[in-house]
């Protein structure tokens, strides 16, 4: 089964801000952003279109502004909606513009051209949007270029925003029909159960076609201020991309060799297999507000 990864010609990868930041400091792992770089790009280099879904903006904005400790987990007390909102919304605009001179400087080391996208749910809804960011995208991959793309935090406010990368990675991969999401995380991949909590959740490898039962696992199992998402994030995404006709690999961020290794069709993580619906339309995943 494993055999037809090694034939997947565009691949959006996804990587959460755990696994690209200090859990210390929020600052961000230039090590782990060397190395995922480095992937990316050999991934390119063997002739595939790559796009990279990152978080880390709010994070690394945190730390740049001093602002770490204080607002640590997101929970300060004393701070309503709206003062955590535009904490987040400036964190993330000092933090996106650190994250991609990073990613640029990482990048050029070898040659490789970058790109920023931000996105909000407006872009996917409105058709002229839509339609606009799926033509800079294709010439951005025809120009051999590896977009890095993130939510753009600074002006999503709740109507508008997907909340979280995992779906946001979904509904890029189903935007320029990609044929794989590598979805990177702090977890193998998913469990019957929160490995976490019950010492019997089961390890699943391979999801051939989704339903109810798989839903039942999803637990929301991130709280923090500067990430989101959690195991019910991951099975949106995965409906998502398996509705639109694209792979997925859940699997482990902690080695970013990972990324070959699942192209090479190694046994890593959880491959959930596409499942295209004829009737796909992108928008009917958005949630209505
Ligand atoms: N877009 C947010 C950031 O860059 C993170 C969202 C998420 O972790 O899903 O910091």
């Amino acid at each position: 089964m494993r055999e037809k990864l090694k034939t997947k010609k565009r691949i959006v990868v996804k990587i959460g801000s755990s696994s690209i930041t200090h859990k210390e400091t929020g600052g961000a792992d230039l090590i782990r952003l060397e190395k995922l770089v480095r992937e990316l790009t050999d991934l390119h280099n063997g002739g595939r279109d790559v796009v990279l879904v990152s978080s880390g903006a709010i994070s690394v904005g945190l730390k740049a502004a001093h602002i770490r400790d204080t607002y640590y987990d997101g929970t300060k007390k004393s701070d309503g909606p709206d003062e955590k909102l535009k904490l987040k919304q400036a964190a993330a605009a000092i933090g996106q513009a650190r994250l991609m001179m990073m990613y640029q400087k990482l990048f050029s080391e070898y040659n490789q051209t970058t790109a920023q996208i931000l996105m909000t749910k407006y872009t996917i809804v409105d058709n002229v949007n839509r339609f606009n960011a799926r033509n800079t995208f294709e010439e951005l991959l025809t120009l051999g270029v590896i977009p890095v793309v993130n939510e753009n935090d600074t002006i999503a406010t709740y109507e508008i925003e997907f909340g979280d990368n995992d779906t946001l990675s979904a509904i890029v991969a189903s935007l320029i029909d990609a044929d794989l999401l590598i979805l990177l995380s702090d977890i193998d991949g998913l469990y019957t159960d929160d490995p976490h909590s019950n010492r019997d959740a089961e390890f699943i490898p391979e999801i051939i076609k989704l339903d109810e039962s798989i839903d039942r696992f999803a637990k929301g199992t991130t709280g923090s201020l500067a990430g989101t998402g959690g195991m019910a994030t991951k099975i949106t995404a995965a409906h998502i991309a398996s509705a639109s006709g694209c792979d997925m690999v859940i699997a482990n961020a902690s080695d970013l060799g990972n990324i070959h290794r699942i192209v090479n069709g190694d046994d890593i993580g959880t491959y959930i297999h596409a499942d295209k619906r004829s009737d796909f339309f992108i928008e009917d995943y958005l949630d209505e507000e």
